[in-house]
């Protein structure tokens, strides 16, 4: 759900991939959140390695309760989407290490590639990689997990500055989020730090990250890193979102967005999960959907998944289709294969005795009982409803009593299917919902 109504995700999604089931080496997505008066650009990255959540629920927040007024923000949510379905860091190992050189075979070449293009744009000002990395950082060594080799909870650099570059004064832009982040801590001992590890003269393995592309392309930029042994991921996510509105001001590009910036907030806005279109004839409501749908009526191929949320993604597999939101495995869809020729809409429902023309893949509520009014040559089936020698459900007056619990699309059993084919082919699912 979007509460800045205005924004549109249409208009957001730049490379607008409604999603076919996944090929391998898929491409990330780019989301624009354009102000309307000018300013700095700045791109945020996430994603890139697949096992660090805080580092791509934060973007796709931004990109759904964020309007930006003044000045650009680019976001990818999602830079390495293989890994991140199957979490884990780089399923084609490590993608952070891929900057300096790339084989053209290598699986995450088009990625790669097409992520350092949009680094190198001309309008971008600042760029930002997010992570969660190990252990918490301090300046001296206390034990293996809060030591100056940990990575959580830093802003990292390659360098002090980036001379002559506008926003180039990285230690000092850090070192301002640093303090302003440390100033609301949930516990003392997330302190985060600045780490700058001098990759041009020491750090020979830095040297192949994305923000040292960045830097030697003279763009500047620095890596947020939250860390791994904050388990929860709402506030991995907030320190994240918090870090990036700190940066934001720097740069003086103005926002606003429409929700208080606290942990409760936060913890909601990760556990919804938003719907899922599929070929424009089904929509299924992802936060709180079954585990597994059975028998979804789904084309042998080419099946398009069109999610509102920036995480979600389908992996094919032998038992169906998985669905996804980020790393998270929401549900799998096990198909029913029809063809779908079908001209039909819409169809005209009873609900509770009113009239309503219900489209396929929209939800309707009810509150007691409904009709499908009967169209030529049409067979309907309430899924979890059956009476015996019928083989259409049509003009029939159906009680959420008779309607098998079992059956709905929802854990809270309260949505129903109701299912329209001609002929052969399936022309497209109503959602009913027994309201009580
Ligand atoms: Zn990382």
């Amino acid at each position: 759900m979007c509460l800045l109504s205005e924004i549109s995700m249409a208009e957001k999604k730049v490379n607008a991939t409604t999603k076919e089931a996944l090929k391998k080496n898929t491409l990330f997505d780019v989301y624009e959140l354009k102000g309307e008066q000018d300013g700095s650009t700045l791109l945020v990255i996430g994603g890139i390695h697949g096992d660090e959540p805080g580092g791509f629920f934060a973007p796709a927040l931004l990109i759904d309760l964020y309007k930006i007024k003044k000045g650009k923000v680019i976001v990818v949510p999602n830079l390495n989407p293989d890994s991140i379905v199957a979490f884990r860091r780089g399923i084609y190992r490590d993608m952070n290490r891929k900057f300096a050189t790339i084989k053209r075979n290598d699986p995450d070449f088009n990625n790669v590639q097409a992520i350092k293009k949009l680094i190198t744009n001309e309008e971008v000002d600042f760029i930002i990689n997010l992570h969660d990395g190990h252990g918490f950082y301090r300046e001296k060594w206390e034990n293996s997990i809060f030591n100056p080799k940990a990575w959580g909870q830093t802003y990292v650099i390659d360098q002090k500055t980036l001379d002559n570059v506008p926003f180039g004064d990285l230690d000092s832009i850090a070192k301002q989020i640093e303090s302003k982040l440390n100033q609301r801590l949930h516990y003392d001992f997330h302190t985060f730090g600045v780490r700058n590890t001098e990759t041009r003269i020491k750090d020979e393995e830095q040297q192949n990250s994305l923000t040292f592309f960045a830097i030697t392309h003279l763009k500047p930029a620095l890596a947020i890193e939250t860390s791994k042994n904050i388990t929860e991921l709402p506030l991995k996510t907030l320190y994240q979102i918090s870090s990036i509105e700190a940066l934001m001001e720097i740069l003086d590009i103005e926002f606003e967005r429409k929700f208080e910036l606290n942990l409760e907030n936060i913890a909601e806005k990760i556990n919804d999960f938003g719907s899922l279109k599929i070929n424009h004839n089904i929509t299924l409501d992802l936060s709180n959907v079954r585990s597994i749908i059975n028998f979804t009526p789904l084309l042998a191929q080419k099946n398009l998944f069109d999610f509102t949320h920036p995480l979600g993604s389908v992996k094919k597999t032998k038992e169906g289709y998985e669905v996804y939101i980020g790393h998270k495995r929401i549900s799998v869809l096990k198909p029913d294969i029809f063809p779908m020729q079908c001209d039909l809409q819409t169809m005209e429902i009873e609900l509770d005795g009113k009239v309503a023309q219900a489209h396929f893949g929209e939800t309707l509520d009810f509150q007691q009982d409904f009709l499908v009014r009967k169209v030529e040559g049409v067979r309907i089936n309430v899924i979890g409803y059956s009476k015996k020698g019928i083989i259409s459900e049509h003009d029939i007056l159906i009680n959420k009593a008779n309607i098998d619990k079992r059956y709905s699309l929802d854990k809270t059993r309260s949505i129903f299917r109701v299912e329209v084919y001609h002929g052969k082919n399936f022309c497209g699912m109503i959602n009913l919902h027994a309201k009580e």
